[in-house]
């Protein structure tokens, strides 16, 4: 059989690995010796699940989603990672990265962020840790994501614009990746998504792991199996998704499905589909699918969805691909904006742009009355409100609402 997770040299099939500058080695191979065993430790398990539990407010619940139900003709389920304190999965893997950070002695933490929402996630947990935080923001990203930059400066972080490149969420992972050579020692790099040298893809699959373990006792207790159909997730780096699926990768009676940000289309130069677009590289310290030219020049990602907006996506999910374990479709910026409001007006709950690209998937697939489908509601809405309703006429040919 199959095994979609990472190797022991932090592989997942051709993709993976760790190619880092020298000046890394050292501190990425120290993290790479001392991440499983403090996971895996009882100590750390103890002190994770008490925060996920009475501060992240988990288990999420697993909402039956009824008027979308007969609308699609199956049994739609929604796992509400929107519920979580500060409104999306990523506090999930945030509150996982402080603890080892602190058990491995670190006492500066920095990050990446792009829409401002794994910064904010990272900032909220420094403050609960009391812990000093630097964020590296592309200074595009700052000007147009001006709350969440306000969030991180009240939460305590300092944030740092970056003004290289496109001035947006590569240039900043490659910032933070700098400032992380200059100070090995003092700072536990926290990073966002599955994606970074390993083992940081299975760290932040590991703490997002949680969605699919709650959902295994949920869907006991509601249907009477512990498996779905169907799982479906958005995917940007791949973690929300790489959460959802992680304890059911190699059960082979649960289709996946993922929905990657088309932008104005897979075959145009205004998107975000890495899957469609994509071709092997390294970026960001793995062998990923990444969206470049024939120079390997990185092509700036394109998507409504700026929490979608990176060029590349996580190795294993590449591996997974390629292997034709997952489905992946490319969901436009109209299709998404109209999804958006076809959740919020059939039942009620506003999602965030990213997560409404997972909703528009369920249009593009044939159910049976009896699919069980799992979809992952990965974060809210209100941060994208203004954008819902800027963009409310490009989704007119879909439907009134
Ligand atoms: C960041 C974000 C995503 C995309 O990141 P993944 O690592 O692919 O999950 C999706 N949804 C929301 C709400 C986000 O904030």
């Amino acid at each position: 059989m199959e095994n979609y997770h990472v190797d022991e040299n932090g592989f997942y099939g051709e993709f993976g690995g760790a190619y880092i500058p020298e000046i890394l080695y050292q501190c990425v191979h120290e993290l790479q010796e001392a991440y499983l065993p403090i996971i895996e430790s009882k100590k750390f398990q103890n002190e994770y699940r008490a925060l996920l539990r009475d501060y992240v407010g988990r288990p999420s619940p697993l909402y039956f989603a009824k008027r979308m139900s007969q609308k699609y003709g199956c049994k739609i389920y929604l796992k509400r990672e929107d519920l979580n304190h500060t409104g999306a999965h990523k506090i999930n893997n945030t509150i996982g990265q402080i603890l080892l950070a602190k058990k491995m002695g670190k006492t500066r933490i920095i990050a990446e962020t792009g829409a401002g929402q794994h910064g904010v996630a990272t900032a909220t947990v420094c403050a609960l840790m009391n812990m000093k935080c630097e964020i590296f923001m592309g200074a595009t990203d700052v000007e147009r994501q001006h709350t969440n930059v306000e969030r991180m400066k009240m939460l305590g972080a300092e944030v740092h614009p970056v003004r290289t490149g496109n001035k947006t969420l590569s240039d900043a992972c490659s910032e933070a990746i700098r400032d992380w050579c200059c100070h090995p020692k003092d700072t536990f790099y926290i990073v966002g998504s599955t994606m970074g040298p390993h083992p940081y893809p299975d760290i932040v699959a590991r703490m997002q792991s949680i969605i699919s373990e709650e959902l295994k006792t949920q869907l006991q207790e509601k249907i009477g199996r512990d498996y779905p159909d169907y799982l479906i997730a958005c995917i940007g780096g791949g973690s929300n998704a790489a959460g959802t699926i992680y304890h059911y990768v190699n059960d082979e009676r649960v289709k996946i499905v993922l929905a990657e940000a088309g932008g104005h289309g897979y075959e145009t130069d205004h998107t975000a589909a890495t899957f469609h677009r994509g071709t092997t590289g390294i970026l960001h310290g793995a062998k990923i699918l990444v969206m470049q030219n024939e120079d390997g020049q990185i092509q700036e990602a394109f998507t409504i969805s700026a929490g979608l907006d990176y060029p590349g996506v996580g190795p294993m999910h590449c591996n997974m691909y390629k292997a034709g374990r997952t489905e992946v479709l490319s969901i436009n910026d109209d299709e998404a904006i109209y999804a958006g409001y076809e959740l919020t007006r059939t039942e009620g709950i506003i999602p965030a742009i990213e997560s409404a690209h997972a909703i528009a998937a369920l249009k593009k697939k044939k159910f049976k009355s009896y699919d069980v489908v799992v979809l992952t509601v990965s974060g809210r809405g209100d941060k994208d409100v203004d954008t819902y309703l800027k963009n409310k006429e490009m989704a007119k040919e879909y439907g009134d609402f």
